[in-house]
C-alpha cells in the first residue's frame, strides 16, 4: 500500500490543508477522507468554507521523464493521430513593463526582437507541421499569450496569425485569441490582427482606475483604456473581452463597483474577473512586505467583491460561462479557457509554451535566447515532458466540470466505469449542506460560494477519489 508521502498525484496544497483540520484522523478509513474534506457549516461559507484557498487551477500531478528520454518519447507522440478537441497555445513572452503583481515575466520588449521572434516561431511550427499528431484533425482554438503579444509590430502579429493559420489545420469556427494590453495597442495593430484572422481579444484591463493601475505599474490611463476598447470593438470583427481583477492593495468595494459599473456601459462581448494571486517572487510581494502598499484584501473580502461582480452581470444578464467568465453577447464563446481545463490535447509553441498530446504533458524551453538557439538548429526545445497519472481524464473532467458550476458525477463515473457519485456522496452532500452547491437530481450545481471555493472543492475530490482508488476502498 502506498501512504500518502509516495502518492504520485498527491497535492502538497492538499495534504496542508487536509492535515490541518481536526477530524482527519487516518487517510485509510473512507469516512476520514470524506469528513477532511468538508467545507466550514453555519457561519461564512464565502468567506470562511474552508481553511485556505487554493487558486490559479487544480492540479492532477505526473510523473516527470528523465531528460534522455524526452527526445524519444515526443517523437512517438508526434506519430500518434489525435482525436477529440484540441487548442494550440503560442507563447510571446515579451512585457513592455513589469506589472507588480505579476510572477510571468520574463524578457522586457525590445522592437529589434519582434522579426527575429516571428521567424523562429514560424520555424518552430514548421517542426511539427507534416507530422501525423498535427495533421490529423481540426485545431478548435488557438491562443496568443503571454507576457504581451500586442507587443510585437503590427507586421510581425500578422505574420504570427498568419503562420498559425497556415500551418495548423484551423476548424472552420476555431476561436484565434490574441492577449494584449492597452498601451501601445494602436489602430494600426488592431487593423494587422484582424486582417490575420484574429476574432477574439482578450485586453488585461485589470482596473480602470487610473491610480491604481499607476500603483501596480500600469502604464495606460483610465480615458486611454475606454478610448482603445471602443475602437477595438467599433470593428466589429472580434469579440472583445476584457479581464478585472479584484483584491488589489488599496482596492476597496467602492473602487470595484466602479469597475463593474464601466464594464456595464462598455458594448464588450464578455469579462473575466479574476482573484488576485499574490506569489512571493513579484515586486507585489516585496512592497508589501516593506510596508510601501497596504495589505491585500483577505479572502472574505475578496469573496464579497467576486460575489458582488457575479450580483451586478447576473443582473445585467450577462450569460455566466465558468467561474470567472461571462459572455454578454453570444460571439463570446470562451474556447480555450474551457477546453484547456479539460481532457483536449493542447499543441505549445513559444519559448515557456506548455502542451498537452495524449499520455504527456510538455513545457517548451523558457528561456528566450536558447529557445532561438535550439530552433535555428532545427530542434523543438522540450524542457520538462510529465506522464499523464492512471486517472488523468477524470481529474481533468473534474477540474473543467467545477470551473463551470455544472458537475455531473453520475454521468461521469458510467463513461469512466468508476462508481463516483456514489463514494463522494457524503462529501458533496456535506456541501450542499455547507451552500456551496445545489443537488438537482444527478446534477451538482455550484452556488456563488461554490464558484468562489471552486478550484479547492475539485482539487479536494481529486485527491479524494486518487485516495480512495489508491487504496482500493471499493474493493
Ligand atoms: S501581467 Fe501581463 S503584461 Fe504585466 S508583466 Fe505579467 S505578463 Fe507582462
Amino acid at each position: 500500500m502506498r501512504t500518502r508521502a509516495d502518492h504520485p498525484v498527491f497535492n502538497k496544497d492538499i495534504d496542508a490543508l487536509m492535515q490541518g483540520r481536526d477530524e482527519y484522523v487516518d487517510d485509510r478509513d473512507p469516512a476520514a477522507l470524506a469528513r477532511a474534506c468538508f467545507a466550514s457549516e453555519g457561519g461564512d461559507v464565502l468567506g470562511e468554507g474552508f481553511p485556505r484557498k487554493l487558486a490559479v487551477h487544480a492540479g492532477f500531478g505526473g510523473r516527470p521523464l528523465a531528460a534522455d528520454k524526452v527526445g524519444e518519447h515526443m517523437a512517438r507522440m508526434l506519430n500518434i493521430p489525435r482525436a477529440g478537441k484540441t487548442a494550440a497555445y503560442v507563447h510571446v513572452p515579451f512585457c513592455e513593463s513589469h506589472c507588480l503583481y505579476c510572477a510571468f515575466f520574463t524578457k522586457g520588449y525590445e522592437r529589434k526582437e519582434s522579426a527575429r521572434y516571428a521567424d523562429a516561431l514560424q520555424r518552430e511550427l514548421d517542426l511539427w507541421s507534416r507530422t501525423p499528431l498535427v495533421r490529423s484533425g481540426p485545431v478548435h482554438c488557438v491562443y496568443f499569450g503571454g507576457g504581451t503579444p500586442t507587443a510585437l509590430e503590427a507586421t510581425d502579429l500578422a505574420r504570427m496569425i498568419g503562420a498559425v493559420r497556415e500551418t495548423l489545420p484551423l476548424a472552420n469556427d476555431c476561436e484565434i485569441t490574441v492577449e494584449g494590453r492597452i498601451h501601445n495597442f494602436g489602430p494600426d495593430k488592431m487593423e494587422a490582427c484582424l486582417d490575420a484572422g484574429a476574432n477574439r481579444f482578450s485586453i488585461g484591463v485589470q482596473t480602470f482606475d487610473t491610480a491604481l493601475r499607476r500603483s501596480m505599474g500600469r502604464i495606460a490611463g483610465r480615458e486611454e483604456i475606454l478610448d482603445a476598447l471602443r475602437r477595438l470593438i467599433a470593428f466589429g470583427q472580434a469579440a472583445v473581452v476584457i479581464d478585472l481583477i479584484y483584491g488589489f492593495p488599496g482596492q476597496d468595494m467602492e473602487l470595484w463597483q466602479r469597475d463593474l459599473e464601466t464594464v456595464l456601459e462598455l458594448e464588450l462581448d464578455g469579462v473575466d474577473l479574476y482573484q488576485l494571486n499574490t506569489f512571493t517572487n513579484t515586486p507585489l510581494h516585496r512592497a508589501i512586505e516593506h510596508g510601501t502598499l497596504p495589505r491585500l484584501a483577505d479572502t472574505g473580502a475578496q469573496g464579497r467583491m467576486y460575489a458582488e461582480g457575479s450580483r451586478v452581470l447576473d443582473e445585467a444578464r450577462w450569460r455566466r460561462l465558468s467561474s470567472s467568465h461571462w459572455g454578454r453577447t453570444t460571439r463570446e464563446r470562451n474556447l480555450y479557457n474551457h477546453m484547456v481545463k479539460g481532457p483536449a490535447h493542447c499543441l505549445g509553441f513559444g519559448p515557456g509554451a506548455g502542451g498537452t498530446l495524449h499520455d504527456s504533458s510538455y513545457f517548451v524551453r523558457r528561456d528566450y535566447a536558447g529557445w532561438l538557439e535550439e530552433i535555428g538548429r532545427g530542434r523543438k526545445p522540450v524542457a520538462t515532458l510529465m506522464l499523464a497519472p492512471e486517472r488523468a481524464v477524470l481529474a481533468k473532467s473534474l477540474a473543467q466540470a467545477f470551473d463551470v458550476g455544472r458537475i455531473n458525477l453520475a454521468r461521469l463515473g458510467r463513461t469512466l466505469s468508476l462508481p463516483l457519485a456514489g463514494l463522494a456522496g457524503p462529501v458533496t452532500e456535506q456541501w450542499a449542506r455547507a451552500g456551496l452547491l445545489r443537488i438537482d437530481g444527478e446534477w451538482l450545481d455550484l452556488t456563488v460560494a461554490g464558484h468562489f471555493w471552486q478550484v479547492t472543492m475539485a482539487q479536494l475530490l481529486i485527491t479524494f477519489f486518487n485516495r480512495t482508488f489508491q487504496e482500493d476502498y471499493t474493493s
